[in-house]
């Protein structure tokens, strides 16, 4: 048998320097029809995955991102590979005849097994059992606990996700509920994202929920559909605390742009959470942070701001995690402006006194795999867009910071993308120099 060129094996990585062992090259993904049947009770998992994809270069071989579960059967266009390979974290699939460069194909694999989280640098990600139900958050490398895909968020697709499971249980998955039924005792939902969305922000939610569909407020755009999902013992204060969610999408689609997605959900955990997270078209809480008082409204800012940035608009490499963390810090400040609370120029200068009292070693523009998630990252990244609104002002900011988020819609961007919009829009060259003071200096700027 004649060994593969090496021009025409996808390579199995996406080529991140940060995930250097997550993604994978030589197709884009299309779409993902994730069909899961699963067992809370016992945490069995049955499920197919049927992923359109295009060639970019002439494929022989190729890889998928897929750990922890078990292959039952792989087929790519309806017939049997030539060979399939796993190690850990990856399906190596070489089809029968080599694929030519832009052609669409599709993989079909059937998998089972006791899904887990991934144990990674940022502590366990993926689908993880709570003490009744799932919770499934997949940044930065978890998508693959529970699907095979291609896992790096420049490659978004669309999704529908099928997930059967025991009636009693309500799931929540991403984009809107198409259909639900229930037969012997097991309910269905089907759920369709529409929108591209990167493999991490693809979720499922599974517990004993109550539902509320939620009145959106009169926004810019068309009114907003949203729902809140919670344990019936929150229900007072989740009521009381998710109040002002409507109020925020119509704030931020003023300020950002029309609401990127058909809808926004609210899952509230009967568990404590770490920290709150975000997925496309939802945010999930813990119980902890739900007080019946409005005591995280700065972290319901901060995760609804992420539906622009970083689901909408999502980093092209993970070192620019700041064009979602900073952002959706200085949503925060936004937020607490708006609503009556601290200006954002106390909250700025607050904040940067206090990375004044930090260490100075981190150039948060490029803060390496283990300091993704750095405060300061977040901090000094809302504290860059404050000095650039300073400089601007707030018409010419917002209006170039809306022209950022149309141009990039539903893509991938980079620091140079913002740098550049801004600058173009805003007809001002001081853009770059402040992104560079605050995002490639070590050294803290004044305001
Ligand atoms: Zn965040």
């Amino acid at each position: 048998m004649a060994a593969i060129p090496a021009s025409e094996i996808g390579s199995a990585t996406a080529g991140d320097d940060y995930l250097p062992t997550s993604g994978n090259g030589g197709y884009t993904a299309l779409h993902y029809d994730l069909d899961l049947d699963y067992r809370v009770a016992t945490n069995r998992l049955t499920a197919e995955a049927v992923i359109r994809a295009r060639a970019t270069q002439p494929l022989a071989r190729f890889s998928l991102d897929f750990a922890g579960l078990s292959v039952v059967k792989v087929t790519i266009d309806g017939a049997r590979p030539k060979k399939l390979a796993e190690t850990t974290r990856k399906l190596v699939i070489t089809p029968e005849q080599p694929i030519a460069e832009g052609d669409e194909f599709t993989v079909h694999v059937r998998y089972r097994g006791a899904p887990h989280p991934i144990r990674s640098a940022w502590g366990e990600v993926g689908w993880e059992e709570l003490a009744d139900g799932v919770i499934v958050a997949g940044q930065p490398c978890g998508a693959s606990s529970w699907f095979p895909c291609n896992d790096h968020p420049a490659d978004k697709a669309t999704y529908r996700i099928v997930v059967a499971c025991e009636a009693g249980y309500t799931t929540v998955s991403n984009g809107e509920l198409v259909s639900r039924s229930s037969r012997s005792g097991r309910t269905t939902s089907t759920f369709e994202m529409r929108q591209p969305m990167a493999t991490y922000l693809a979720t499922v939610q599974i517990g004993r929920y109550r539902s509320r569909a939620v009145t959106p407020a009169p926004a810019p755009a068309a009114p907003v559909a949203q729902a809140l999902f919670y344990p019936q013992s929150l229900e007072t204060q989740v009521a009381v605390d998710f109040a002002r969610v409507p109020d925020m999408v119509a704030l931020f689609s003023g300020l950002f742009g029309p609401y990127p997605f058909e809808s926004y959900s609210v899952v509230v955990t009967h568990d404590e959470l770490e920290i709150p997270l975000e997925a496309q078209g939802l945010a999930v809480f813990g119980r902890n942070h739900v007080d019946g008082a409005h005591g995280s409204d700065r972290l319901i800012a901060h995760e609804l701001a992420h539906q622009w940035f970083g689901n909408c608009l999502t980093v092209a490499r993970w070192r620019d995690i700041w064009l979602h963390e900073g952002f959706a810090c200085y949503a925060e400040w936004i937020w607490a402006e708006a609503s009556g609370g601290r200006p954002a120029d106390a909250s700025a200068a607050a904040y940067r006194a206090r990375l004044d009292a930090l260490p100075k070693d981190i150039v948060i523009g490029d803060p390496g795999p283990q300091g993704m998630f750095d405060d300061r990252v977040y901090k000094r990244g809302a504290l860059a867009l404050h000095a650039v609104r300073r400089a601007l002002g707030d018409e010419v900011f917002y209006t170039a910071l809306r022209a950022y988020v149309a141009e990039c819609r539903y893509g991938a961007v980079s620091t140079e993308d913002f740098v550049e919009i801004m600058e173009a829009s805003s007809g001002s060259e001081a853009v770059g120099p402040l992104i560079e003071r605050w995002i490639y200096s070590k050294a803290l700027p004044k305001l």
